[in-house]
């Protein structure tokens, strides 16, 4: 049965993200582990074989940057981090490009920051680059620009930017490759724990699973890598974790083995407005909605009006993304807003009528209008 699903989630995959991190690269002397990569493109060239794209989300600038410095320890201040980054950065994708030309392939360099998601026209530039990039037959290896990116502008770690770019190509799966063999339904050090090979669904006991296993040359753990697997499975992709220090674990996969955990999709794929909606850059306020307007909102596929908004967090523009908050505080929707944090800390919970009043007769009836709003 599960082979089975493996199966069909192979043949549904026309693009394949991966994601590999810094511990699934580094030798234990902190140097690039440049087999490795070599090994990797090998099998990324197989599956581009297969007729499918290949995106890889590459980390290892940082902890590269630390061995050829030769430094103790990772930096602790930004400016060495980004030096780090930089140094490394040039190391990695030499070494990528080094191993796929080997096989005819050119690798290219990508690197981003979270505010080239935030703006559609540079979310669209990056999409009509990947396209003319797989039209070259190249392999793009994407990786966040450390050199550049400070706290306002960064996706935290490359498990939410490989989620992300995910949200960017067509008919993706995505592939997380980790120091760990999956997602265990206990502590993964205990003796008796196991991997669990399929989550079809997603609920509050898996999110507890989500062991602290903070690696130290990386940043993310198993709580990134879960909701990475969440943002890409609520959009309606399926998606992967499993062990890059395998060395053959692109191939058990494209083989359809049954290693790592293979996370369904929960809902049929968003279109890709409403993924750029709900799942590239953080929202930049909150509204916490009533009862009724949550249920308007979350069940009945209702656009969202002033009435319905009890409180108004955070400082926006018109049309900036805001999340939308149920009673209990939990996020159940983002969407763009039609007007200014000023402006709906004037108008929350008012009645159309009293927001005409207040604001004129050709005001826009909606907050968020249900074409501009997507349900998490
Ligand atoms: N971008 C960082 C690097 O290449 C890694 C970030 C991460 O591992 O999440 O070193």
């Amino acid at each position: 049965m599960s082979a089975a699903i493996r199966r069909s989630v192979l043949d549904a995959a026309r693009t394949v993200v991966i994601k590999i991190g810094t511990n699934a690269l580094s030798k234990a002397d902190d140097t690039l582990d440049t087999d490795r990569i070599a090994g990797i493109a090998e099998q990324v060239v197989r599956w581009r074989k297969t007729g499918r794209r290949v995106v890889v989300v590459s980390s290892g600038a940082i902890g590269a940057g630390i061995g050829l410095l030769g430094l103790e320890e990772r930096p602790k201040d930004l400016p060495h981090l980004q030096a780090a980054a930089s140094v490394g950065q040039a190391h990695l994708i030499g070494a990528y490009d080094e191993a796929l030309q080997k096989h005819g392939l050119h690798a290219s360099q990508i690197l981003l920051t979270a505010n080239d998601f935030r703006r559609r026209t540079r979310y669209l530039n990056m999409k009509n680059t990947l396209n003319a990039l797989f039209e070259y037959d190249v392999i793009p290896i994407i990786n966040e620009n450390d050199t550049v990116s400070i706290d306002e502008i960064k996706f935290g770690d490359n498990d939410r930017l490989a989620a992300m770019v995910t949200n960017l190509v067509e008919r993706p799966l995505l592939i997380i490759l980790s120091v760990i063999n999956g997602l265990y339904d206990g502590p993964p050090d205990e003796p008796g724990s196991q991997v669990i090979p399929l989550v079809e669904r997603w609920d509050e006991a898996l999110r507890r699973l989500a062991a602290s296993t903070k690696s130290s040359r990386g940043t993310g753990g198993m709580a990134t890598k879960l909701e990475s697997m969440r943002m890409a499975t609520t959009a309606g992709e399926n998606a992967i974790i499993a062990n890059g220090t395998d060395p053959r674990i692109l191939d058990k996969i494209l083989d359809g083995q049954e290693v790592g955990t293979l996370f369904l999709a929960s809902r049929a794929p968003l279109p890709a407005w409403k993924r750029w909606i709900g799942y590239t850059v953080n929202p930049s306020g909150q509204l916490h909605l009533d009862e009724g307007a949550t249920k308007a909102v979350q069940q009945n596929g209702k656009s969202l009006l002033a009435i319905g908004i009890r409180s108004v967090a955070g400082n926006f523009s018109k049309g900036d993304r805001v999340s939308l908050l149920n009673p209990e505080g939990q996020e159940v929707a983002r969407g763009l807003t039609h007007y200014d944090s000023p402006t709906l800390q004037q108008i929350a919970g008012k009645k159309i009528a009293e927001v005409q009043a207040l604001l004129g007769e050709s005001v826009e009836p909606e907050v968020i209008h249900r074409d501009n709003l997507v349900v998490m």
